[in-house]
């Protein structure tokens, strides 16, 4: 969110779920040597904490144990090593356990959800949705304790060191007026912690203490988390007068304008044949612009600038189309019509867990099941794949989840 680094942190969550990782390591020599100059350069940050405010006791305590941490570096330079078709995405993020426990955490967190919605003016689904899709609605908010990460990343050098320079000292300024206690600080290898991901910069502009305890907490307080995303969202233009967008039906051989920038009014949609999914003609009033995320044969969506302000938590279509679906689904709404166009569609979470569980009764070694699909599963995928004659891709796919008796 707000973290416009190629990979956005909350993604970088959700890509190492959905990548894990390649593993190398460091040779021993070198190592010793980076730890050296490690330890120079975390303990030249606390002064330099110290001398932006920070109180001494909170920078040692949130940076004396920090070690080198080579999967840190790792993630950082690494690239995803498949480009993941948006139907596994939607597959993996609008899952059926999302769906059913966001609409459990409608209920639970009604009041607290109203009550943001009224102040803040953003539906209440978007906000839950954002939760959801961010942290599986607080229950995974990353590996690294937030502190350790970015003393990596600044330290490792490179040209984004100043950036993370920036963001540590924020984290600590952050503990240092007892908003998070420091040991709640855990996230995203590259900074974004919490129940939504806030990068620090993003938490110390936007975040807000809604449960009014004196404590801006997005990690120990859910009201304090929610309003904070939706105080994020109004920042970054939603309206609550407007939708996010719907599906929509595209004439055959349509070759008019499309992409998420090129607003126009409905009346001109209608012009250009655009009909809603029944075939009616649109009601709306806002501009709006038409998306084909996966190419003209699959779903085409009218988006409105509200979709603008979703894409801006994590620069990415794919990304703000799965907290809008996620939000039109927990408030009991329809799932898209239109089927991504491929006969091989995306597994849930539920059903990467199980293809696990069936490559190893199989045969397939891929270790312990945790429903992380690495470079063990990849690897056990591309051999039941050979073994079964189809093409070799390694993808966690329904075609090969059906071969090995999935259903
Ligand atoms: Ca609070």
């Amino acid at each position: 969110m707000a973290f416009r680094l190629g990979v956005g942190a909350g993604r970088a969550v959700v890509a190492s779920a959905l990548f894990g990782g390649a593993f190398w390591g460091l040779a021993s020599v070198e190592g010793t040597a980076l730890a050296a100059s490690f330890d120079r350069c975390v303990s030249s940050l606390k002064s330099q904490a110290v001398k932006a405010g920070v109180r001494p006791e909170i920078a040692s305590r949130m940076l004396d144990g920090a070690k080198y941490d080579e999967k840190v570096i790792r993630f950082s330079r690494s690239q995803p090593e498949y480009k993941t078709p948006i139907w596994d995405y939607m597959a993996f993020l609008v899952d059926p356990k999302r769906i059913e426990d966001g609409k459990a955490l409608l209920k639970k967190h009604g009041k607290t959800l109203s009550a943001v919605e009224k102040r803040y003016g953003v539906d209440r689904h978007v906000v839950l949705a954002v939760w959801g899709i961010e942290s599986d609605y607080g229950q995974f908010r990353g590996d690294f304790y937030t502190p350790h990460a970015l003393a990596n990343l600044v330290c490792a050098g490179g040209r984004r060191a100043k950036y993370f320079r920036g963001e540590l000292i924020k984290t600590l300024q952050i503990a240092s007026r007892g908003d998070v206690p420091v040991n709640s600080f855990q996230g995203s290898w590259a900074g974004a912690f919490g129940q939504t991901q806030f990068m620090p910069t993003t938490y110390t502009r936007l975040a807000v203490d809604f449960d009014g305890d004196g404590h801006k907490d997005l990690v120990n307080s859910i009201p304090d988390a929610l309003a904070s995303t939706a105080n994020f969202l109004k920042d970054a233009g939603w309206r609550d007068n407007r939708l996010w967008g719907f599906e929509v039906k595209v004439p055959k051989g349509y070759s008019g304008p499309s992409g998420r920038k090129k607003y126009a009014s409905m009346d001109t949609w209608t012009k250009r044949g655009l009909r809603n999914m029944d075939g009616s003609k649109f009601r709306s009033k806002a501009d709006t612009a038409l998306i084909r995320p996966a190419g003209a044969n699959g779903p085409a969506f009218l988006v409105t600038r509200n979709f603008k302000a979703l894409r801006s938590y994590n620069a990415s279509t794919s990304y703000g189309l799965a907290i809008a679906l996620l939000s039109e689904l927990v408030s009991g709404g329809k799932p898209i019509q239109t089927p991504w166009p491929t006969n091989d569609p995306g597994l849930s979470r539920a059903q990467r867990l199980e293809l696990q569980e069936l490559l190893n009764k199989a045969g397939f070694n891929v270790g312990e099941p945790d429903g992380k699909v690495g470079p063990a599963t990849r690897a056990g995928i591309k051999k039941a794949e050979a073994r079964h004659g189809m093409p070799v891709t390694g993808r966690p796919g329904w075609a090969i989840y059906q071969k090995l008796g999935g259903s």
